[in-house]
């Protein structure tokens, strides 16, 4: 079986590279020419479009930013609807709006191609490990078909979350639960910190306790230690939670804590610190308090 894989970034270059040391042949696209060389050296097929990856491919996935990325490479001009043949299937693993995953559903049910969207959880470590949460919408039997052969070659979990949409707004509810999280890890942080108290020994306290987390065991230390290299982009963080309060609006949910995290982004974005990880969270703290 042939896979097509557009998006080499962050999370899908590693995604990539398993389902390449799983056996099978990849055909690639990215904007990125370095990106696509690289792993061309390792045994994938560079394609010129995303056209050109669906016609070599049966499965196509796609690792990319937003919305807007998807609707282009699924349904613009020499996107992936315009190689798919009948029976492809295409998994969208970006994290993007629940309404535009199923518009996308809608067209290829149109040209009779299948659908999941597959977004993750995990960041570059898990995607590195092949070990990411993913969580999938879409067809259940379509699911089956690729769950154990695909998902689970990128993944340590992949989970049916209901019909078309139900797979992203997961992913936006483990958005809102992240940056919460690193919201109060922040905030605690700054505090133990102002008052002269070791932050490493706060850390080692508290980490086993109820308000330990993975959040936490990934997130404080790069606090910590004022490291900020991404990881998850403060601007990817910043759509999340758009896509979020959007949502949230459309289905009549309050969701006013996401609303006071993505304030709090964007101050940073406004300083400039779009580009690095969420957990420069703490540089808002300090900010306003040191
Ligand atoms: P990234 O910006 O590192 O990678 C995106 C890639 O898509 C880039 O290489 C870019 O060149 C490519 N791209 C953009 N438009 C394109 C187009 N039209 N055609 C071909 N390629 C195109 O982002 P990332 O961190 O890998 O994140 C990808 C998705 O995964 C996002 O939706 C993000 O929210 C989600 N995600 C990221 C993380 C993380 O920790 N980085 C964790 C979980 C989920």
């Amino acid at each position: 079986m042939n896979i097509g894989f557009i998006g080499l970034g962050i999370m899908g270059y590693p995604m990539a590279k398993n389902l390449i040391s799983a056996g099978y042949t990849l055909h690639i696209f990215d904007l990125v020419s370095e990106r696509v060389e690289q792993l061309a050296t390792l045994g994938a097929v560079a394609e010129i479009n995303a056209e050109a990856v669906a016609k070599q491919s049966d499965v196509i996935i796609t690792m990319l930013p937003n919305s807007s990325h998807v609707q282009e490479v699924m349904l613009g001009d020499h996107g992936v609807l315009k190689g798919t043949h009948p029976g492809s299937i295409v998994i969208d693993m970006s994290s993007i709006a629940p309404e535009v995953s199923k518009q996308v559903y809608q067209a290829c049910e149109a040209k009779q191609v299948e659908m999941l969207e597959a977004p993750v959880s995990g960041g570059e470590p898990k995607a590195i490990d092949g070990t990411l949460s993913i969580m999938v919408g879409g067809k259940q039997d379509v699911f089956e078909q690729v769950k154990d052969s695909i998902l689970l070659k990128m993944g340590a979990s992949a989970v049916y979350c209901g019909g078309p949409g139900a797979g992203n707004t997961t992913k936006l509810a483990n958005q809102i639960i992240v940056a919460c999280n690193i919201a109060a890890c922040a905030e605690a942080f700054h505090l133990a910190k102002q008052a002269d108290v070791d932050c490493n020994l706060v850390f080692q306290a508290i980490r086993g306790g109820l308000a330990g987390s993975t959040v936490m065991d990934a997130k404080v230390p790069m606090m910590l230690n004022h490291q900020f290299d991404p990881g998850f982009r403060i601007e990817l963080h910043i759509k999340d939670l758009n896509n979020a309060i959007e949502t949230a609006h459309t289905v009549g949910s309050p969701v006013p804590l996401s609303a006071q995290v993505m304030e709090m982004f964007q101050v940073l974005k406004q300083k400039g610190q779009a580009a690095k990880d969420h957990s420069a969270l703490m540089e808002y703290y300090e900010l306003l308090g040191d």
